[in-house]
């Protein structure tokens, strides 16, 4: 019905359009950030460009800093108009929907209570956001005679670490060990985004085995911390010594020799 009557009388009020925007646009930039002030929380400066509400009237467009109602539309910034027996709201004549009367036009804005400039805001990052994030500053966007100022959204691109890794709130990082240290048991310091940890590796550990140490990960959205998981990687070296050489081979030996026994212990 709604459609009908607009198609008909040629819309009003809202409708047609022919009053001022309600409420601002929306904006959105983004902000890269490094991986520990992601894990960590920070506060970025964002520059902005927008139409803000004038400063100098308070986005009124008063001098005084306050705009007086419309004295036709009592501020509402439509009227009631009657076509038969039908009642239409309509966009006010003498504001034009803005609901404003302005008696002495600020001397920045001219009025219009809106002036287009760039701004520096301070966005604050929560920590242990990810990548991609979207952040809602309120009324950071566009501001409108009249109506409400949109919001600002800030979308986050986390960057790349050259040692940790993320997975959901878990923080992860790759240990590598020699063959020896695999095999007899060791302990190694491991890198947090704080000060390291020492995880004890059992003797005879297999290269992918992976090391949990609670808490010591990323902030999760909800409180508490994930936890550091880490991945043991055994180092098979490219080069070595004469004297490895000789021990390796030596080595070999003894596996065929064990290799030879199970095989006969099989029989
Ligand atoms: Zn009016
Ligand atoms: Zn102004």
């Amino acid at each position: 019905m709604g459609d009908l009557f607009g198609g008909i009388f040629g819309g009003g009020g809202r409708r047609g359009g022919a009053r001022a925007p309600q409420r601002g646009a929306d904006l959105e930039t983004s902000v890269r950030i490094s991986f520990e002030d992601a894990a960590r929380g920070v506060t970025v400066p964002v520059r902005i460009t927008r139409d803000a509400p004038c400063a100098a009237c308070g986005g009124s467009g008063d001098r005084s800093g306050w705009a007086h109602p419309c004295p036709t539309c009592g501020g509402t910034g439509a009227v009631s108009e009657s076509q038969g027996m039908f009642s239409f709201a309509r966009a006010c004549p003498t504001c034009g929907g803005s609901g404003r009367q302005i008696q002495d036009p600020c001397p920045v804005c001219h009025g219009a209570g809106i002036e287009h400039k760039t701004e520096t805001v301070k966005v604050k990052i929560p920590g242990g956001i990810r990548d991609g994030a979207r952040i809602r500053v309120r009324g950071r966007g566009g501001a409108v005679a009249g109506g409400q100022t949109g919001d600002l959204y800030v979308v986050v691109s986390v960057e790349r670490h050259p040692v940790f890794g993320r997975t959901d709130s878990d923080l992860t990082v790759d240990v590598p060990l020699s063959f020896s240290e695999a095999v007899l048991g060791t302990k190694v310091s491991v890198p947090t985004l704080e000060e390291p940890v020492t995880v004890k590796i059992p003797a005879g550990t297999e290269s992918g085995k992976v090391f949990r140490v609670r808490g010591r990960g990323i902030p999760r959205p909800k409180g508490g911390r994930g936890d550091l998981l880490a991945t043991v990687r055994v180092h098979v070296p490219k080069k070595i010594s004469k004297e490895e050489r000789a021990l390796i081979e030596k080595l070999a030996e003894l596996d065929g020799e064990a290799a030879a026994q199970r095989a006969r212990a099989q029989a």
